[in-house]
């Protein structure tokens, strides 16, 4: 799989009309690309446990998307196999009345993964360049110092986001962001398909189709997001949503070859501590 493919530059503007929600790269059907997850996940057990022992680097995913894009799904099946030791998920919603009372990377810094650990943001601190800026009157309930001119926050949000991101790099933390690309259409379906199902109906959310409304407002904030904070330290991913079992194997792919790429091993065990285990095989055995 070709990375450069879905990954936004950081020295050049993007067009998300230029990335196509249905492509499926050289997967003629979901058989393939299931075939393709299941040897990476094998791989990606492997890697986890690693960086586990070694103990250096946390990893952490964000995940953003519309609504049915399939953050949940992803994250079940390309996670399916890692030891729930070393990885955690955290969901952010709608931010309570003591997260208000805080600045907004707040509750995100209070989930960062330690390190040697997988930690997953499932939606983020983006929200705040996102759903924040498609319904400005959100920024009420942020008790806000006056910054000067309005037009400016989003820029300084991606700013202090862009900051925040290369000091958690410089310290070990590499933060890997995915955008699951769903086009208007397939969520129209997926949303009906959660009404028509039953065992599906909880999933569905009257105030989801109502954001709907706002797809091109979105879809902006998006791109400018994009063209904001793809850093080379923390770049974007922009997956291809609309088959989910392509999106499974993309993301799963990059994981791998981000994990590869560190290179990393075992701790090494000093000589004493291998004379030690010696003694100790030495004891057992004569037990
Ligand atoms: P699912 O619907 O699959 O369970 P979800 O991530 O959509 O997952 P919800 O509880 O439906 O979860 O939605 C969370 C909502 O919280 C989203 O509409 C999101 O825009 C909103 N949200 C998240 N962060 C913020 C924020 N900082 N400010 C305002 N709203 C936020
Ligand atoms: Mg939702």
């Amino acid at each position: 799989m070709n990375h450069e493919h879905f990954l936004v530059p950081h020295d050049k503007k993007i067009s998300l009309k230029d990335y196509d929600p249905k492509f499926t790269g050289r997967f003629k059907e979901k058989g393939e690309a299931k075939e393709k997850l299941a040897k990476d996940i094998c791989e990606l057990v492997k890697l986890q446990d690693v960086l586990y022992a070694h103990d250096v680097y946390g990893l952490l995913l964000i995940f953003q998307a519309m609504d049915a894009a399939g953050k949940d799904g992803t994250i079940k099946h390309v996670m399916s196999g890692v030891n729930p030791q070393g990885c955690l998920v955290h969901s952010f919603k709608a931010p309570s009345t003591e997260e208000l009372d805080h600045d907004y990377l707040w509750r995100c810094m209070k989930a960062l993964p330690e390190k040697g650990r997988i930690g997953i943001f499932n939606r983020s601190y983006y929200e705040e360049v996102l759903v924040v800026r498609v319904h400005k009157e959100l920024l009420q309930k942020q008790k806000l110092p006056p910054n000067g001119k309005k037009d400016d926050l989003w820029e300084q949000r991606f700013d202090e986001i862009n900051q925040f991101e290369k000091y958690l790099v410089k310290n070990g933390i590499i933060v890997i962001k995915f955008f699951l690309n769903v086009s208007k259409d397939e969520q129209k379906k997926r949303f009906l398909k959660r009404i028509n199902l039953p065992e599906k109906n909880w999933k569905f959310s009257i105030a989801d189709a109502k954001e709907r409304a706002h797809w091109k407002e979105y879809m902006r904030a998006y791109e400018d997001l994009f063209n904001n904070t793809s850093t080379k330290h923390a770049p974007w991913y922009i997956i291809p949503a609309d088959n989910k079992w392509f999106t499974h194997a993309a993301v799963a792919d990059i994981l791998v070859k981000k994990l590869r790429d560190l290179n990393l091993e075992y701790p090494n065990v000093s000589d004493e501590h291998k004379q030690e285990l010696l003694r100790v095989k030495e004891l057992l055995e004569n037990e």
